[in-house]
């Protein structure tokens, strides 16, 4: 079935980019993005142009309202099985993610979790937190393998991203955490031989588009690291990496070094480090839900910004250090704890993130012949940070089919298909 016709109307703001066809936007130029009042038009699921058609099947009064791209996601740890609320409870009253980990909580529980459930179960979790997602403005996000901890458990974690990819309204892209937390049967070596054959199996399959790691106390070092990017540059994937979350391990150098697509975390950066970063075609991905809820370091968000990164926020949604799948939520977070602009924020969530993804020559921005991926907030876009916990999203457009319209902003939507 085509998707329909769609004219969005008598918009407040509509934001856009400077000009047409920028892969990513440093973030001391988020200043340039457009929020000048103006109309939509979406065509066969695509954007048509910027003003109103009245001959569209579906007309939306958007007066008072932002329209915006809808939220690229891209660091979830989506699909996983279960949730941690118990560990919660450890954490806020005192005891750290190393004795959780050491104490056979952590990534080990969500990886016995993941075991234990069915396929079925497994989807059915990841699909309601997809339509949460999506109630929430998220049009693309990101999946995660990590929780298999052996070679078949990670490939049928890959091969569940697969059919939850199949199974949502979102577009996703799919992510090899082939070192996440080291297997009980192995070393270090000996997991990372066995790394190196599932890497090539999935770049044979194509069941991911990038490789990433864990750097941490608790899991691997820059020699692994360093590995995975070796892997990465011989099989074609984008290399991510998970490091500098609760100890300076000075991994962003060995990152870019490798080439690195990203690094995720950030919290405790070395601040060395942080200009090369900036300066580089790599994308600073900071992740304040996972920083906040485990009373982690603030990432220098605002000398990454000031220093002209490319940089990124993300949900990390995850059963441990962030059950967080609300784009409006960390945008809330970051303009807080890094203090950003809203415009700073919203760029880190859509446009740049899609670069990171590979997409952003198809979604992350209003641009005409993008894919229609829109979202209609319910007011200015200063009120998705200000307005904290309240989710403004009251329609959203993915794919140019309209997938969600909240209950109390039906009567903005006229029109039949
Ligand atoms: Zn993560």
């Amino acid at each position: 079935m085509a998707a329909p016709s769609i004219s969005i109307n008598s918009a407040a703001q509509v934001l856009r980019p400077p000009q047409d066809g920028l892969p990513y936007m440093r973030a001391n130029r988020a200043a340039e993005l457009r929020t000048d009042a103006g109309a939509l038009s979406l065509t066969g699921g695509l954007i048509d142009g910027f003003e109103a058609a009245a001959g569209a099947q579906l007309q939306i009064d958007a007066e008072g309202c932002a329209v915006i791209p809808g939220f690229v996601d891209c660091h979830t740890h989506l699909p996983f099985a279960g949730w941690r609320a118990d560990e919660y409870n450890l954490k806020v009253t005192g005891a750290s993610y190393e004795q959780i980990a050491q104490a056979g909580g952590g990534i080990k529980s969500s990886a016995i979790a993941l075991d234990q459930a069915s396929d079925d179960e497994v989807i059915e979790q990841a699909q309601g937190l997809a339509d949460e997602m999506l109630r929430h403005g998220t049009t693309t996000f990101e999946t995660k393998s990590g929780y298999g901890m052996s070679v078949e458990g990670e490939m049928r974690a890959l091969a569940l991203a697969a059919r939850l990819d199949q199974s949502v309204a979102q577009q996703t892209a799919s992510t090899a955490l082939l070192a996440h937390a080291l297997p009980a049967d192995y070393d270090v070596d000996g997991w990372m031989a066995e790394v190196a054959l599932m890497a090539a199996q999935v770049a044979h399959e194509r069941s991911a588009s990038a490789l990433d790691i864990y750097v941490e106390s608790v899991a691997f070092d820059n020699e692994q690291l360093r590995k995975m990017g070796e892997l990465a540059k011989q099989h074609g994937f984008d290399l991510r990496a998970h490091v500098e979350q609760f100890n300076t391990n000075r991994s962003v150098p060995v990152a870019l070094e490798m080439g690195a697509r990203s690094v995720d975390h950030l919290a405790c950066l070395d601040p060395d480090d942080l200009p090369a970063l900036a300066e580089s075609e790599c994308a600073a991905v900071l992740l304040p839900g996972a920083e906040f809820l485990g009373k982690e370091e603030v990432a220098p968000g605002r000398e990454l910004a000031d220093a002209g990164a490319i940089t990124v926020i993300a949900t990390d949604a995850n059963p441990g250090t962030s059950p967080i799948v609300s784009m409006p939520l960390i945008i809330g977070l970051a303009v807080r704890r890094y203090g950003w602009t809203a415009l700073e924020a919203l760029l880190s969530a859509t446009l740049n993130p899609a670069w990171l993804l590979r997409c952003s020559d198809v979604t992350g921005s209003l641009e005409t012949g993008k894919r229609a991926d829109v979202v209609i907030l319910d007011g200015p876009i200063e009120n998705i940070a200000y307005r904290f916990g309240h989710n403004p999203v009251a329609a959203v457009i993915c794919g140019g089919e309209l997938v969600h319209v909240r209950e109390d902003w039906k009567e903005h939507v006229s029109g039949e298909l």
